[in-house]
């Protein structure tokens, strides 16, 4: 049975989701976002159990991405030179068949949620909850881009002439939201999609590719690859058909393929690393419950996560946020997702390189707030690890670690927090607790990062309400933002309308 849902997404009253028409003609059902899945109801609790009980064992996907290997140049070639030749077709249908057909991907990818989720979790490691959202997330993208793509054909005397062919190559720390995202924009657009998931994630973007289909996007319009990414990857990347490439990850991999092919258009967002400051003026336990949360939650493996937090003032000089933040963050349970109970899942792969190092070792004149420790022996479960007393201009300061360290830092002002969280080469999210209006504004004005936060956590953003991306180093190209209403725009470009000019 379909769970309840809560409401906290989206403004719908309590009652059955509407269905979406599946033919293009009925009118289009006002954008709302789709609530995730409510917990504290024990119908819903048990749905999740028996999601669980499935995971470990989990099969679905497998077939479908064993299909999708390309393993020489060759093939590789016929597939994207077919997915071209479906763009022009689709690039040229109008904006409300595609509409139409964006609103049966958000139906499918709704009733898909408990396969989604069972994917994710035995794939990846992602707790119910944090699988979950990304449902919610995905399904909203679909909604909100079939809007998009009928605005698009509203604009007088400008026609819209999109990329024929979009590559999307999403992360694995969102493997279901962020592959969605890439491929419903492109679709709406009018563009055909070749995905290639993340090699940790490739059934989560097969289960995605599979609910798209079933919806009736054409075989030829989205196609799934899974290739060596060392030689076939630059293949990809490189050829000459492909117009546009959508890419989530490190700001090294946008690098590299900018290295490929210096002119092709890149739509990437890549890495951050997120502070929130605290001043005096805060609710305490709210900031400590907040930091704790968007530190950790998917064990501190968002973009968007807090890896810093800058303590202002007489803050950074009581000892009671440091106790408070240790309660909160001690008293979440790291386990794997299989366990019901678990808050903190585990890391991607056994931590290793830089994020070992900063799990276990600390620099000159830092102490721990909460040393870390390996749980078990895969190298995966790692508790929390909080560090204090870090200086402007260190490791800790200005490296994203992409595991669930966070970092403390004491500011005299307000004014000197902005410049530390300023001084990082990203600028992704960026949060502030503080009670005080004046203090907000001065934040405002002065932060440099994509999406600010105020006194709330700085991970999780809400298709429309909170369009994500960022600056500096965690953007590359046109920078507009996934979920909001530019992200369209920069899958194409405008010609002069000849019927109207
Ligand atoms: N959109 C996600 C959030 O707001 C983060 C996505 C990412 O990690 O790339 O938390």
């Amino acid at each position: 049975p379909e769970p309840n849902r809560r409401q906290d997404r989206g403004i719908r009253p309590a009652g059955p989701v509407p269905t979406p028409p599946s033919a293009g003609t009925a009118p289009a059902i006002p954008f709302a976002n789709e609530p995730d899945t409510d917990p504290a109801l024990s119908a819903n609790r048990a749905w999740g159990a028996q999601i669980l009980a499935r995971a470990p064992g989990s099969t679905l996907g497998m077939a479908t991405i064993a299909e999708a290997m390309v393993k020489d140049e060759a093939t590789l070639d016929r597939l994207v030179t077919a997915a071209a030749q479906a763009g022009r077709a689709w690039g040229g249908r109008p904006a409300d068949e595609r509409a139409a057909l964006l609103r049966r991907a958000a139906s499918s990818l709704a009733s898909s949620r408990a396969e989604l989720i069972e994917v994710a979790a035995s794939e990846t490691g992602k707790t119910i909850a944090e699988a979950d959202v990304e449902v919610s997330e995905a399904t909203d993208f679909a909604r909100y881009y079939a809007e998009l793509a009928t605005d698009l054909d509203q604009v007088a005397g400008a026609r819209f002439v999109p990329d024929s062919l979009t590559v999307v190559t999403p992360p694995w720390n969102f493997p279901l939201a962020i592959p969605a995202g890439g491929i419903l924009a492109a679709l709406a657009a009018g563009s055909a999609v070749v995905v290639k998931p993340a090699p940790q994630a490739r059934r989560c973007g097969a289960v995605i590719c599979e609910a798209l289909w079933r919806a009736g996007v054409p075989r030829d319009l989205l196609t799934l690859v899974d290739l060596d990414e060392t030689g076939l990857g630059k293949a990809l990347v490189t050829h000459p058909l492909v117009s546009r490439i959508i890419l989530t990850g490190s700001y090294d991999t946008a690098s590299l393929f900018h290295s490929w092919r210096p002119e092709l258009p890149l739509l990437a967002e890549t890495s951050g690393k997120n502070a929130i400051v605290v001043t005096p003026s805060a609710d305490l336990e709210l900031a400590a419950a907040d930091v704790a949360r968007s530190a950790f939650l998917h064990a501190g493996q968002k973009c968007s996560a807090a890896s810093l937090v800058i303590l202002v003032g007489s803050v950074a000089r009581s000892e009671r946020f440091a106790r408070q933040l240790l309660d909160a963050a001690s008293s979440m349970r790291v386990g794997w997702p299989q366990d019901a109970r678990t808050q903190i899942g585990p890391i991607i792969e056994p931590a290793a390189g830089k994020l070992l190092g900063a799990l276990t070792e600390l620099a000159p004149g830092e102490q721990w707030v909460l040393e870390p420790s390996q749980l078990d022996d895969s190298g995966r479960l790692w508790s929390p690890g909080i560090r204090t007393g870090v200086k402007p201009g260190s490791r800790a300061h200005l490296t994203e670690f992409f595991g669930p360290m966070l970092a403390i830092m004491h500011a005299e002002t307000l004014e000197e927090a902005i410049r530390f969280q300023n001084a990082t080469d990203y600028g992704l999210t960026a949060g502030i607790h503080s009670l005080d209006p004046e203090e907000v504004s001065i934040w405002v004005d002065g932060v440099q990062a994509g999406n600010l936060y105020v006194n709330r956590g700085i991970t999780g953003a809400i298709v429309r309400r909170q369009p994500f991306g960022g600056w500096k180093r965690s953007s590359v190209g046109a920078g507009a933002k996934a979920g909001g209403p530019n992200y369209l725009v920069g899958l194409g470009r405008w010609e002069p309308d000849e019927g109207t000019a």
